[in-house]
């Protein structure tokens, strides 16, 4: 569904994606994982086109994507994402929240995006808050929310970036287990994470990167029981 193909991209004289190639199928789970500053969450930002790339080419579903414009906007509601700050809007309901981007992009009428995001509501345990404001909910709810909202888009594939790194650990599983939900219900799915849990037990691939590099690109059985890269090695002993 989502393929890159020698990626690279520099901020300025830094070379942050050195030749990425990946590929992510169709109901696929990949977590990516790698030290501080390896370029996850650029890796992410190129994927949704936040940020363009130097060299190289990156298709969805076959087709490469657009530059710009309405095709774009398509893009971003393709594949939705989801950061490790929840972005919501502060003066608006959970359920407009859920409604807005349905009515702006998806160009649904307020009854049936609102139906919609009610049935999202629900799926993410959140029903009975969709009247509140966000700062009315706790961390876990409001990721729960931005989970709602990325689905609301209909979306081909979803992007995490560090979905839980924000959130007191009493909230951490709340937001996986509504994580593992969707992948169990097959969607395709590419999550930056530390949750090493999350990564065994919900993971088709693991995608370890170090320096703007993909150093490893296995099932998390092989990577969690015998990484092949000293760096690999010396990440997971530093983390588990
Ligand atoms: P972390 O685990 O800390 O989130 P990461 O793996 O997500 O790290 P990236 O945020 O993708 O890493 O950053 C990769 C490299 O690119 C780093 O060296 C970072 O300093 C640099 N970088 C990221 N964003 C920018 C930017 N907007 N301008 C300049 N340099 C950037
Ligand atoms: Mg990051």
């Amino acid at each position: 569904l989502i393929e890159l193909r020698d990626v690279n991209k520099h901020y300025g004289p830094v070379h942050v994606l050195k030749d990425i190639s990946l590929t992510v199928g169709r109901g696929e789970v990949v977590v990516v994982i790698g030290p501080s500053g390896s370029g996850k969450s650029t890796l992410c930002r190129t994927i949704n086109r936040l940020e363009p790339v130097d060299s190289g080419t990156i298709t969805l579903a076959g087709r490469p994507l657009p530059e710009e414009g309405r095709e774009l906007a398509r893009l971003r509601a393709e594949v939705g994402m989801v950061f490790q700050s929840f972005n919501l809007f502060a003066h608006k309901t959970v359920l407009a929240n859920v409604s807005l981007a349905q009515i702006k992009v998806r160009g649904r009428g307020r009854e049936e995006a609102d139906r919609r995001s009610r049935e999202l509501l629900e799926r993410v345990g959140l029903l009975a808050h969709a009247e509140k404001y966000p700062a009315q909910l706790s961390g876990g709810q409001q990721q729960r929310v931005a989970i709602a909202r990325a689905l609301a888009m209909d979306p081909q594939a979803l992007l995490f970036d560090e979905p839980t790194s924000a959130l007191d650990p009493e909230m951490i599983n709340e937001v996986l287990e509504v994580m593992r939900q969707l992948a169990r219900d097959g969607m395709t799915m590419v999550v930056v994470t530390h949750e090493m849990g999350f990564a065994r037990s919900a993971a088709n691939r693991v995608v370890f990167m170090a320096d703007g590099r993909i150093v490893e690109d296995r099932s998390p059985e092989e990577f969690f029981t015998a990484p092949e890269s000293e760096r690999a090695r010396d990440f997971l002993s530093k983390i588990l």
